[in-house]
């Protein structure tokens, strides 16, 4: 079923990025992907790799429209991530990277500021990030990485690689690839961001009979009395996980994190299409890699498979069009991981283990956020007003606990999130 969406042209705002970031990303990837594997060392989780990109092209890098500075960082320790632990075939890493994407739907969905696109087949998503985190990640990636090593069913996000696109005029912009938590081919009914946090932590329940796609929070959750329901195994085991993962980030000083939590109601299954007609295709004119030169010389060598199935792919209609087709099912990595393993989430199963009727997509995002001074002015602030500790910014030691305990409390079994609740 292919989706239609408005396509992004040239005059758009983010066009230039968007084509900057891309070709960027193609080209760096490419060319680590296609030298021999060999054992990380200390020096690969700080290294960075810098590319310039212009119009008439050099050995290095293809012609491309605009003249822009690419970096990749640690683009070694990504590899090894992506490939040992995170179980995607470059090739494909590669190919889903390539032509189009689809921007946010949800325009900028954070506070934030940062803008979230997806690729075509909706596995990855680029998120722009803002230089403390950018630098954040980079002075953890090797904590990072081994936790990641030692949980290989770990909910925290799963980051493919970092990179930043410099502009002609110095603006400067930093980026993650990480795994989309929620299916192409299934519709996700109902969304929460849990943070174990209550205050002011409510979509206004009016708006949200009205949304469908909207992202409902701790308060609604609590007050639509919803419970995660999984039997003694899952609950065992999604605890066991959470634990490890809060207790993590405890360890990196980070907050602000939460849990996502996509619903899908399998008797409802996909009939109400929810993003259908909403998708913005963006689909930049690439340069065409120079084959020879980049691709590598054994005729195996991921870039060129990768090659040869775009080239395959690329039927000229759906590369000028706005239409994007989505996977009807769940193949990939996702099969390779205890809590995404049901149709590429967690199946809801009754106190027997018997299989209900709900597919839970989960996960723990945004969490590249260390109490830093404005957390802790954040934190005295809205401590004057409210609960101290029921407030969001908290201390990483308090909000690892507090998220923790939430979450085992909003399981079946578990009390409900009302203890929660500001008084
Ligand atoms: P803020 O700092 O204001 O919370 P942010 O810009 O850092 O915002 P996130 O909290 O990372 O953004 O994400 C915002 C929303 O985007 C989430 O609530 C969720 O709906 C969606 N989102 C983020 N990451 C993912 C992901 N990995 N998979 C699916 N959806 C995601
Ligand atoms: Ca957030
Ligand atoms: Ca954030």
């Amino acid at each position: 079923k292919p989706l239609v969406g408005n396509l992004i042209g040239e005059d758009h705002v983010n066009y230039v990025l968007m084509y900057n970031m891309l070709t960027g990303i193609r080209i760096a990837v490419s060319r680590c992907q296609a030298k021999i594997r060999r054992p990380l060392t200390d020096e690969d989780y700080t290294a960075r790799h810098k590319y310039s990109f212009d119009i008439v092209g050099n050995e290095l890098t293809p012609s491309a429209k605009y003249d822009f500075k690419f970096k990749d960082y640690a683009p070694w320790v990504f590899r090894e991530l992506r490939e040992d632990y995170f179980h995607l075939d470059p090739a494909d890493y590669l190919l889903s990277l390539t032509a189009k994407y689809i921007l946010s739907e949800l325009g900028s969905p954070g506070k934030s500021g940062s803008f979230f696109y997806f690729s075509r087949d909706y596995r990855f998503i680029i998120k722009t990030i803002h230089h403390n985190e950018h630098k954040f990640l980079r002075r953890i990636l090797k904590q990072y990485y081994e936790h990641v090593k030692s949980n290989p069913h770990t909910l925290l996000s799963r980051f493919y690689g970092l990179h930043r696109v410099k502009l002609p005029h110095g603006r400067k912009i930093h980026f993650v690839i990480m795994n989309n938590l929620f299916p192409a081919h299934k519709d996700i009914h109902e969304t929460y961001d849990l943070k174990g946090s209550t205050v002011g932590r409510e979509y206004p329940e009016e708006k949200a009979a009205q949304n469908p796609r909207a992202v409902l929070k701790d308060l609604n959750w609590i007050k639509r009395k919803k419970t995660l329901e999984l039997g003694p195994e899952k609950r065992a085991l999604l605890t066991e996980q959470l634990r490890r993962d809060s207790e993590m980030l405890k360890t990196l000083g980070v907050m602000d994190y939460s849990l996502l939590v996509g619903i899908h109601n399998m008797r409802r299954g996909n009939k109400d299409n929810v993003r259908r007609n909403t998708l913005k295709v963006f689909s930049p004119d690439m340069p065409m890699i120079n084959r020879k030169k980049t691709i590598g010389k054994g005729p195996q060598s991921p870039e060129a498979i990768a090659m040869r199935r775009i080239m395959r792919q690329a039927d000229p209609q759906s590369l000028d069009s706005g239409t994007i087709t989505l996977p009807e099912e769940d193949t990939g990595e996702r099969q390779y991981f205890l809590f995404y393993q049901d149709e590429g989430g967690l199946r809801a199963t009754d106190e027997a283990n018997e299989c209900m009727d709900t597919i839970y997509y989960l996960g723990v995002i945004d969490i590249l956020t260390p109490y830093n001074t404005l957390k802790k002015l954040e934190h005295f602030w809205k401590g004057l007003s409210a609960d101290r500790h029921k407030i969001s910014p908290v201390p990483p030691a308090e909000y690892a606990s507090r998220f923790f305990c939430f979450m085992k409390s909003i399981m079946r079994g578990g009390g409900g999130g009302e203890k929660f609740l500001p008084e």
